[in-house]
């Protein structure tokens, strides 16, 4: 907490990650990238790992929060591919009831391909609680709302929004805060320099592009704030 808010302006703006396909494919080790930071354990529930200017804007915004009594926790922030591949993998194993494409599609339901997550970019980040229903009364609704109404200010949107509007990709996420100020040049990269043929070596990656991995996952976002509901 205390390293990040006592860096200057001008290291974190030097600190940006260098884009590359490895990075942005989360192939990569986080915990001993200079560009990554480790949360502090009163603001997460377990060893979280963010950029440093992600992490940066997400103190202003706790600070903000705080004095409105709104308390964050994060529950996950940057994981790469190898443990992307784990969790796609549990639960590829879990549903082998399903024929390829079905398990595939309920997985994706909220769970990436790896390859394909924000998350291995470090600037996307899944905040108190990984169910809607807990967003929707008491305390989750007064976050939410408290989020709707001022995370744009600090460069944080929820990307997985209600798909009632025609977005397509993962079911919506109450608890998924993208920082865009980051994420929408990796964005731009990741449609200029990945197709799918380099979404692979793990179970099922062969139906990338069938399931259109890139056009309606990747790509499937839009930006809940204020404006937009
Ligand atoms: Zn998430």
């Amino acid at each position: 907490m205390v390293q990040a808010q006592n860096q200057t302006s001008e290291s974190i703006l030097n600190s940006h990650r260098p884009l590359s396909k490895t990075f942005i494919l989360g192939k990569f080790e986080y915990q001993t990238d200079a560009s990554f930071v480790k949360v502090a354990p009163e603001l997460s529930n377990k060893t979280i790992y963010l950029q440093q200017e992600v992490y940066s804007a997400f103190l202003n915004m706790q600070a903000a929060a705080l004095k409105d009594s709104v308390q964050f926790i994060i529950v996950s922030g940057t994981r790469n591919f190898e443990e992307q591949k784990g969790i796609w993998e549990r639960k590829w194993k879990a549903n082998d009831n399903l024929s390829p494409v079905d398990r595939a599609k309920k997985i994706l339901e909220y769970s990436s391909m790896p390859g394909t997550s924000r998350h291995h970019w470090g600037t996307d980040m899944d905040l108190n609680n990984l169910s809607n229903s807990y967003f929707e009364s008491g305390e989750g609704l007064k976050l939410y709302n408290w989020l709707l109404e001022h995370a744009n200010s600090f460069g944080f949107y929820q990307v997985y929004t209600s798909k009632t509007n025609g977005r397509t990709g993962y079911n919506e996420e109450k608890w998924h805060w993208s920082y865009l100020p980051l994420a929408s040049k990796y964005l731009a990269f990741y449609n200029k320099h990945i197709s799918e043929s380099d979404i692979q070596n793990f179970k099922g990656s062969n139906l990338a592009t069938e399931l259109r991995m890139i056009p309606d996952f990747v790509n499937g976002i839009s930006f809940r704030s204020k404006n937009f509901k």
